[in-house]
Formats: structure tokens, sequence, C-alpha cells
């Protein structure tokens, strides 16, 4: 409500925050029935091994079709899940979908499934993977789960037991967006991680900025020393993906190899060849 002493500045902010709390208040209830009516997507984006140039597994990134707003990015609306607690529900979808749908793949090819911070720490995680797996009737050793940084700075202790419980179920575990936030080497002494995915703000500058790429450089040489899958994500051109094969990256996603696709639009290439990339790839130059 305006202030009546005369600091009208008051007055001009305060509808608009009114707006804003409503506008997410509307947001998290269309949210609420999106995900009960599922009417979220999964589009999937593929992971390439940098030597043998073929496919080895898909990210599975959940995005919204919003009756009126149209498409929402993850960047969007997870927020506002995590804030409301819908991330648990939304998360729990999202497992069980990309694991049904990765259970019809080739059974060399991994499916990864972004977790969130707060569903370590308001869920019992461990029980939701372990029955959406058993569900979809996927081998646990397919399941690779990104998480971030997050799940260590509310409280290490929970978040390094919890990791630790769902690895002997025999997931994998891979350290997303490494390099930003609050990134921290004592997190790989602390828990044994199975991958580490350079943050793509990184990739983008390697090329024309000798910081990023002597980064790029230590994290590869800090995965490879302590044995981890290391992979560059938002490779977009050949030049980036010539540099992180001679630096000795093992893995690379980008919009290079391919943007984030429903699966059906992959069907009859990577899922039945998974060596399609590197033929497209010598294609486009060709063309
Ligand atoms: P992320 O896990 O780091 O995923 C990679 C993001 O980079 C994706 O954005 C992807 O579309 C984008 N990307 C991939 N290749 C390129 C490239 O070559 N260039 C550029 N510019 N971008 C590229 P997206 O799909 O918007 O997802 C954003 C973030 O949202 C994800 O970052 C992840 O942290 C989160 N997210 C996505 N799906 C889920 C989910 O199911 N659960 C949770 N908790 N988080 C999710
Ligand atoms: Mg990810
Ligand atoms: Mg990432
Ligand atoms: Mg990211």
């Amino acid at each position: 409500r305006a202030k009546a002493d005369g600091r009208g500045i008051f007055r001009f902010f305060e509808p608009a925050m009114d707006a804003m709390a409503r506008d997410r208040a509307a947001l998290e209830a269309d949210l609420r029935r999106a995900i009960a009516e599922d009417s979220l997507h999964i589009d999937y984006q593929p992971l390439v091994g940098i030597e043998a140039g073929r496919v080895e597994g898909f990210e599975a990134l959940v995005r919204w079709n919003h009756p009126e707003r149209g498409l929402m990015m993850p960047d969007d609306f997870i927020p506002i899940a995590e804030d409301s607690g819908l991330i648990i529900e939304l998360g729990e979808w999202v497992l069980r979908k990309a694991c049904t749908d990765a259970a019809r793949w080739d059974p060399p090819l991994k499916l990864s499934v972004n977790l969130s911070p707060a569903q370590f720490a308001y869920a019992d995680i461990c029980e939701t993977v372990a029955r959406a797996l058993a569900d979809a009737g996927l081998p646990p050793k397919r399941l690779e789960l990104e998480i971030t940084e997050g799940v260590f700075v509310q409280d290490a202790e929970r978040g390094i037991a919890i990791l630790s419980r769902l690895r002997e179920t025999g997931v994998q575990i891979a350290m997303d967006d490494f390099g930003t936030g609050y990134s921290s080497l004592s997190y790989f002494r602390q828990f044994p991680f199975d991958k580490v995915k350079i943050d793509r703000s990184f990739i983008a500058d390697m090329l024309h900025n000798g910081q990023a790429r002597s980064i790029v450089e230590a994290i590869i040489s800090l995965g490879r020393g302590l044995n981890l899958e290391v992979v560059a994500e938002g490779v977009e051109t050949e030049e980036q993906l010539d540099q992180l094969r001679q630096q000795g990256c093992t893995q690379v996603q980008g919009y290079l190899i391919s943007e984030p696709r429903p699966i059906g639009q992959f069907a009859g290439s990577v899922l039945s060849d998974p060596a399609w990339t590197a033929e497209r790839r010598a294609q486009s130059r060709q063309a």
C-alpha cells in the first residue's frame, strides 16, 4: 500500500510488486495443473563420445507449453517450482517419463536427468528414483543424475549421504555446470562423481578468451586425473570441438550436434545408428 509520507517512490513500486506476485501465483497454479494433467513434455539432447563420434546418451530437458503464454523453458518455471515445492512432483514426473522413454532405447544408450537441490531437501529422492527405474524396467546403470553444487550448499553431509545411497543402487552421478556458482574442488574429495560437465559459458568463450580456455583445460585435466568422464556443454562450432578433442575432453553436447528435440525426431537416425552425428557433421562440412 502506498505510503502517505510523500515518498512517492513507494506508490510507484508497490503496485508493480503486487502484479509480479499475482503473476507468480497464477503461474504456480497453472504449473500445478500442468503436472497433474500431464501437459509438460521432455526434449532430449544427445551426448556424443568425442573419440568414436557416437551418441552415448541423451539428456532429458523439461518444457512446458503454456496454454496462453506459449512454450516456456525450464529457467522460466523451475525457480517457481522450487519456491513452491512443486519441484517434488515435477521432478518425479520427469524421472518417470524419461525412464519410460529410455527403456525403449538400445541398451548402450544412457539417460541423464537433472535434479534440483530442493529434491534432496524435502523428499526421499532415493525411493523416487528406485521406483521410477523399477516401474520403467530401466537398469540403474543406464541412468545418470545431474546435480549442481547447490546440493552441498545447504547441508553438505546430508547431500553426500543421499548421493552415496543413490550411487550404491548403481546410478551414476554427474556434477553439472561446473565452474559457476560455488563450485569447489573439495566436492570431488567428498564424493566420487562419475562425470563432470563444464559449464557452457566457458565453452562459449574458450576460442577468444585465454582465461576461459585455461579454465576449460584445468577442468579437463582435473576430471581426467580423477578418472571421470568430462563433458563440454554448449558446443556450437567445429573449432570448439577440435580444441576440446585436443585437450582430452571425453564427451560433447551442444547445438553443433543437435538441439534438444522430442525423442521421436531422432527415430531412424541416432537411435538405430549412433554414428549418425559423425556422418551428419561430415555432410554438413561438404555442403
Ligand atoms: P543444464 O542441465 O545445464 O542443460 C543444458 C542447457 O543448455 C539446456 O537449456 C540446453 O538446451 C542448453 N544448450 C544445450 N546445448 C547448447 C548450445 O550449444 N548452445 C546454447 N546456447 N545452449 C545449449 P534448457 O533446456 O533451457 O535448460 C536449462 C536448465 O534448466 C538446465 O541446464 C537444467 O539446469 C534445468 N533443467 C532442465 N530440465 C530440468 C528438469 O527436468 N529438472 C530440473 N530440476 N532442472 C531442469
Ligand atoms: Mg544438465
Ligand atoms: Mg549444464
Ligand atoms: Mg546449465
